[in-house]
């Protein structure tokens, strides 16, 4: 078997009000399942410690205790599709295992409105096309409301057609990797399940979801791995805030800075929403207030995109030309502690830029290095190595008293970063790379 790769395409949706409905009850029962097993998991583990039960709780097990009582205690979550709730069981199982690895804290509530609202759809349960997608049961329930209603039409030719057309939403653009398949044969029908899916690309599963305002999915894919090897250079990159990212190789990457430039706007909603009637007995707000918490979420979501854009041409930029990547593992988490620089880092992104950096590198066969957040990247004279004690954030450049060496302050710490790259390269993990030492400009 081939060597193959995950990838995902998040597509943005435009589903009719009533299919949004639909959406949202679908979010609202994964949140339900999820929090009911949360639930349970917790009383069941106490049960345990107390000696009342002989084995710890499990996602799977859970899954099954609610699917034995659903019918009974929870009949509406009938109402949507089957995946939502095995989805729901899952995420919670691998937040436990998560957790029980260290990797996250304990698992929490999911909150409406709070936590990311998502269910998740398996690949033999949606059909795709070009520009829609066929999300499994929102016809039946579609059509179900039309019939309570009764604005169901009299006469339809074809039950599951009519059915088929109601659960059709809309996708704003394809999916991507998909290339034309030589051996299929034209003229296929147009309902072909899963139609643009060709020999190459194997699709996994999906995920719906509310983000910024928009309903988008996100479609899990499995491509074939590249197998390439990568001769392109070693580059060491620091990320900051002044500039997104300064490459070893002399290349600048401007930070955009989309919050503070958007910064004025949010804070005027934000102070219309809350002069808006809000009414905390019964939680009901005015309907002006609802739109202003749509208009609200739409524009976080379109800062987000907007440095998400930049990320993405960045990472592509250096991925396509060089083979490592020598960058800072910085403590993303203990660096928002210091309020002062919260904000900018917020507006920086960093995480996401080392989450991009990773996965794109890994893409054409080259690799990601972290160096030690401790290891003296701007403290350290790129020409002779000598190191400063202190190098205050307000330094912008760097002037080595030892040598005389006068360089800025980014650039200065991704040679160093370069340097320290290929020193793990070679003693750690025993790739031939060449030394280039100090005293490169
Ligand atoms: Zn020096």
């Amino acid at each position: 078997m081939a060597a193959t790769m995950p990838k995902a395409h998040k597509i943005r949706l435009n589903p009719t009000p009533e299919q949004e409905a639909y959406l949202r009850r679908a979010c609202g029962t994964r949140r339900f399942c999820f929090n009911w097993g949360l639930a349970e998991w917790k009383k069941q583990y106490a049960q345990y410690q107390e000696g009342k039960r002989d084995k710890k709780p499990s996602a799977y097990e859970l899954k099954k205790q609610f699917q034995a009582s659903r019918e009974q205690d929870y009949p509406w979550t009938l109402d949507v599709t089957k995946c939502v709730i095995e989805g729901a069981f899952d995420d919670l199982g691998d937040a436990f295992s998560r957790f029980f690895d260290g990797q996250n804290k304990y698992p929490k509530w999911k909150k409406k409105g709070k936590s990311r609202e998502s269910f998740y759809i398996a690949n033999d349960t949606f059909e795709l096309g070009d520009h829609w997608i066929v999300v499994p049961v929102l016809g039946r329930f579609l059509m179900g409301k039309q019939e309570a209603n009764g604005t169901l039409p009299k006469k339809i030719r074809n039950k599951n057609t009519y059915k088929r057309g109601l659960g059709k939403v809309n996708m704003a653009e394809s999916l991507r990797f998909v290339v034309p398949d030589p051996h299929k044969k034209p003229g296929k029908p147009r309902n072909e399940r899963k139609k643009v899916a060709c020999s190459t690309v194997k699709i996994l599963g999906a995920t719906i979801g509310m983000d910024g305002g928009y309903w988008y999915v996100s479609i899990q894919v499995e491509v074939p791995a590249v197998s390439v090897v990568n001769t392109n250079p070693v580059v060491g990159v620091d990320v900051g805030i002044k500039e997104s990212a300064v490459a070893s190789n002399g290349k600048r990457f401007e930070n955009q800075k989309p919050l503070t430039k958007h910064l004025e706007k949010l804070r005027r909603l934000q102070r219309d929403f809350s002069r808006k009637q809000y009414d905390p007995e019964t939680k009901q707000g005015s309907k002006n207030r609802e739109k202003l918490q749509v208009k609200i979420a739409r524009l976080h979501g379109q800062i987000a995109h907007i440095r998400e854009d930049a990320h993405h041409k960045l990472t592509t930029k250096i991925a396509r030309t060089c083979s490592v990547v020598g960058l800072e593992d910085l403590h993303v988490k203990g660096l928002f502690k210091n309020r002062k620089l919260a904000r900018s880092l917020a507006d920086a992104g960093m995480g996401q830029l080392l989450r991009f950096f990773e996965t794109k590198m890994q893409a054409v066969g080259g690799r990601t290095i972290f160096v030690d957040r401790f290891f003296p990247s701007t403290k350290t004279c790129s020409q002779c190595g000598h190191v400063k004690k202190r190098m205050p954030l307000k330094y912008r450049t760097y002037c080595c008293r030892k040598c005389g060496w006068v360089i800025d302050r980014d650039g200065n710490a991704a040679l160093n970063l370069e340097r320290e790259a290929r020193r793990i390269l070679r003693e750690v993990l025993h790739v031939p790379v060449p030394d280039t030492g100090l005293g490169r400009t």
